[in-house]
């Protein structure tokens, strides 16, 4: 390919990520505003399901459906100056840069994988990483319903990236992070939630062997650098409250890019490309 079909190819998996960016950042704060907030009374969980998919955006502050130009994936955010065209509100920084997060991690990861199907499912599972964010540190808490879309799209991805399918280490891994987790809940009640018990065995069987380290690792090493930084002058890190479902789906990510990142550079090591 020459290197202007590169760079429109290149564009169009960024709009492909950016937009799947945006439908995901909707979902987490209608996720937390009909299962969590202050909507989560009104309707059936059905009719509230409804809503999380078909409801057009609107502005969160005066329930205006913002415009068309604002659903354009980032540019939209600058177009519109991030306000609302009625209240003059601002908007939140959060919509452009996860937008270009996911633009970002479609191309780059598609220039290591080469792996189309990787590049086209692995937002899907960043999207619902997302949900799991948002919920856990808003309100210490994590679906297992978000739990099976996670495992299925990881499962997915992990077969584009390897082609192979789990196999039994990968199982031990589960039971292992299972057994460990559970017993830690059951003797230390106050340390840890059930979401971190279903979560994390899930998270690193997706890892697999020996990749489970880096993802326990990671979680763990940014948890305790986000706690100490975001405590409070004289406050206690004893007994406070740390959402791991942020730490784990971060850890997640992290161990993804490091397995792409080992492999890209395992396979291919520093050779010289002599087609151009
Ligand atoms: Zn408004």
């Amino acid at each position: 390919m020459d290197l202007s079909t590169n760079i429109a190819f290149a564009a169009l998996q960024f709009i492909y990520g950016a937009a799947i960016g945006s439908f995901y950042i909707t979902t987490a704060e209608r996720v937390l505003l009909y299962f969590y907030g202050k909507k989560r009374k009104e309707g059936t969980k059905p009719e509230r399901l409804k809503k999380l998919f078909i409801l057009p955006s609107h502005c969160p502050h005066c329930k205006t459906t913002v415009s068309s130009l604002h659903l354009i994936p980032i540019l939209g955010f600058f177009f519109t100056k991030g306000k609302c065209k009625s209240c003059q509100n601002k908007l939140s920084w959060i919509y452009p840069v996860s937008e270009l997060f996911f633009g970002l991690v479609v191309v780059i990861f598609f220039q290591m994988t080469g792996s189309m199907g990787f590049a086209i499912f692995f937002p899907f599972l960043l999207g619902h990483l997302m949900i799991s964010i948002y919920t856990d540190a808003n309100y210490f808490s994590l679906d297992y319903e978000n739990l099976f879309f996670i495992l299925g799209f990881g499962l997915v991805c992990n077969y584009f990236l390897s082609e192979e399918l789990p196999g039994l280490t990968d199982l031990f891994v589960f039971l292992g992070f299972a057994g460990f987790y559970l017993t830690l809940y059951l003797v230390y009640r106050k340390g840890i939630g059930f979401g971190d018990v279903l979560f994390a065995p899930v998270f690193a069987f997706l890892c697999g062997h020996p990749w489970w380290m880096m993802f326990l690792n990671s979680s763990y090493l940014i948890a305790t650098i986000v706690t100490i930084l975001s405590r409070k002058k004289g406050e206690s890190l004893r007994g406070k409250a740390i959402p791991m479902g942020v730490f784990f789906s971060i850890g997640l990510f992290f161990t993804y890019l490091s397995k792409i990142l080992f492999f890209h550079l395992g396979i291919e090591g520093i050779t010289i490309d002599e087609s151009e």
